[in-house]
């Protein structure tokens, strides 16, 4: 049986995420950031909470973690240095849910501890504030060549691979990503679309793999349109990513 997701909205434009396992009845929560609003996702579910993974150490993921924990009783993995976290994970490193594995990357930048969860035969990952629908995380603790690299790992998934981050940005980086990409198609399309269901007031995440390779300009520097619009035809993709970047900082 496939998993089921339940994703829910808490703070100012989080996303938390309940997956479940019918079978086993194992669930986890990727992050824990409100503890208030995963009580009332499990209420709303009727899941039995088994596990917390954690991505990186701000507060809007990690402010509920140690109610939670202690209520539930569940596991917890995340990076080093996070209060709550039980089980310690790095980069490489796997761990099991509901007889899934589920491989651990780092992906700094964002912060420098950074972790992504992706389960490759679920076609799922998390990937906290590293990689957003339409765009990146800001540079609070690594710098731009870190998230690219970052960022690469993520590119390596497959396109049908569907994606949950954690906040609801989308419609501030549709208006960027058309200012670095006004000539693409499919990102006009995705923005009229993301507009929509912003008006219904609907999520516009999870989103897929292969839409973020279409539409997402921190995973197009190697675009000749881009690199054009930029005057950066001829600099490495990290460098074009980099100034992406920095344009969105001041966007
Ligand atoms: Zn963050
Ligand atoms: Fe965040």
């Amino acid at each position: 049986m496939a998993l089921e997701i339940h994703q829910f909205a808490y703070g100012q434009d989080n996303y938390g995420v309940l997956l479940h396992d019918g079978d086993s009845r194992e669930t986890a929560m990727i992050d824990a950031g409100d503890a208030t609003a995963a009580r009332a996702a499990l209420g709303e579910t009727g899941w039995q909470l088994t596990q917390i993974w954690i991505t990186h150490h701000h507060g809007d993921h990690t402010a509920g973690l140690l109610d939670i924990a202690a209520e539930t009783g569940a596991a917890t993995y995340g990076p080093v240095g996070v209060s709550g976290v039980a089980t310690t994970l790095a980069g490489g490193d796997r761990f099991a849910f509901a007889g899934r594995q589920v491989d651990v990357l780092a992906t700094p930048g964002h912060t420098l501890d950074m972790l992504n969860f992706h389960l490759e035969t679920e076609k799922l990952a998390f990937t906290g504030d590293t990689l957003f629908a339409m765009g990146c995380g800001r540079l609070f603790e690594g710098d731009a060549a870190m998230m690219w690299d970052s960022l690469g790992k993520l590119m390596a998934f497959d396109d049908d691979t569907v994606i949950y981050c954690s906040h609801e940005y989308t419609a501030a980086n549709a208006a960027f990503a058309l200012s670095v990409d006004p000539d693409n198609h499919a990102l006009q399309r995705r923005a009229k679309a993301v507009a929509e269901l912003r008006v219904a007031g609907l999520p516009t995440v999870p989103t897929i793999m292969g839409l973020e390779r279409e539409t997402n300009p921190f995973l197009r520097a190697g675009d000749a349109a881009i690199r054009k619009g930029l005057g950066m035809e001829s600099a490495s993709d990290a460098a074009v990513f980099a100034e992406i970047r920095r344009r969105k900082d001041n966007f």
